[in-house]
């Protein structure tokens, strides 16, 4: 249920409200924006009387949300969220360019990386030190190890560092990175999104690869449920009939999530694709869709690295790729233009 107050609302009225909903047992959410401010409601409120509190003097209107999720419903939150990672702002209009190695393989290539993505406009670092594969004999990430080594890139190049965990286990590994990222793979391990909840800190977080939009906004909300509110949608591809590429991009997930929900919305054209070559138009066009940014696999040798080579542009392709993306932002679609 949401409530919304009168445009001139009295404060203590307003407050009075709030606890008399909190001895209720709900919990109440205030979205205060610039336009106007929100009474999210969770919890149980079948017991409410709807037509009561419309009565009141502070309210304007009461509605029912049909939709399981609520903190991550846009009608609970009307603004955009814009996650801050050290000062790099994803959403609200802040495009961001999140790039790196599928993963880290030595320190040389992953300083090396960072230096030319950041030269080339990228704001975070990604990276991978878990590394989820198909197959058990495939290099399987540098762990720990990895993890170190993106801080070493962080501390030469001050970019904000993005890397997956796979596991609740690896959680003390990760207390200095900036951005967990969920793969995946692991988009429903709700034990671990639970526990991401528990933190203060920015969660990129993947659709799964046959999962729909839904489900991945009901995954956010369990993060966001434990009161952890800076998730970031990735969509990357999902599983279709279609063999040509890696996955299909849903580009029109950019549109619907933005409906559905409040949270920045990031591409991934590499996974999505599958192929370097098509990397560029997907992220022109994710761009013109309205997206808040991208992840994009750049490696300076992508002949010889060790995961997903293919599909991994060099730092000059990512250098121009970004430039012409910057160009195309200021016509990008806006959220409900028709
Ligand atoms: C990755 O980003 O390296 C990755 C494994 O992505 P996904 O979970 O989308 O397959
Ligand atoms: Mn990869």
């Amino acid at each position: 249920m949401i409530i919304i107050p009168k445009k001139d609302y009295d404060k203590s009225q307003l407050d009075n409200l709030v606890h008399w909903l909190e001895d209720k047992g709900l919990q109440v959410h205030q979205s205060k924006g610039e336009n106007m401010t929100v009474l999210g409601l969770i919890g149980d409120t079948s017991k409410i009387d709807i037509d009561l509190i419309r009565s009141l003097d502070v309210v304007e209107d009461v509605k029912r949300i049909q939709e399981p999720f609520k903190n991550a419903n846009r009608k609970f939150h009307p603004e955009d969220t814009v996650v801050d990672v050290n000062g790099a702002k994803i959403g609200g209009g802040n495009f961001q360019f999140i790039a790196g190695p599928c993963s880290v393989e030595s320190e040389e290539q992953i300083i090396g990386i960072a230096k030319a993505v950041k030269a080339a406009g990228a704001n975070l670092l990604r990276g991978g030190a878990f590394k989820p594969r198909t197959s058990p004999y495939a290099f399987q990430g540098l762990r720990g190890e990895g993890i170190r080594l993106l801080l070493e890139a962080k501390k030469e190049t001050g970019l904000p560092i993005v890397t997956e965990i796979m596991d609740i286990s690896q959680l003390p590994l990760f207390e200095e990175v900036d951005v967990l990222q969920v793969g995946a793979r692991n988009m429903q391990n709700f034990e671990l999104l639970k526990e991401l909840g528990k933190l203060r800190k920015p969660i990129l977080l993947k659709r799964g690869m046959s999962s729909t939009l839904q489900e991945l906004v009901m995954s956010a909300e369990y993060i966001m449920a434990g009161g952890n509110t800076q998730v970031i949608l990735c969509e990357r591809g999902i599983r279709t009939f279609e063999t040509s590429t890696r996955n299909t991009l849903d580009l029109c997930a950019v549109s619907v999530l933005k409906q559905m929900s409040h949270l920045p919305v990031v591409i991934d054209p590499s996974h999505a694709t599958g192929y370097a070559k098509y990397v560029r138009p997907m992220s022109l066009a994710a761009a013109a869709a309205g997206a808040d940014g991208l992840i994009i696999e750049v490696h300076n040798d992508p002949q010889h690295a060790l995961c997903d080579g293919q599909q991994s542009i060099t730092p000059e392709a990512f250098a121009s790729l970004a430039e012409n993306v910057k160009a195309i932002l200021p016509y990008a679609a806006k959220r409900g233009e028709v």
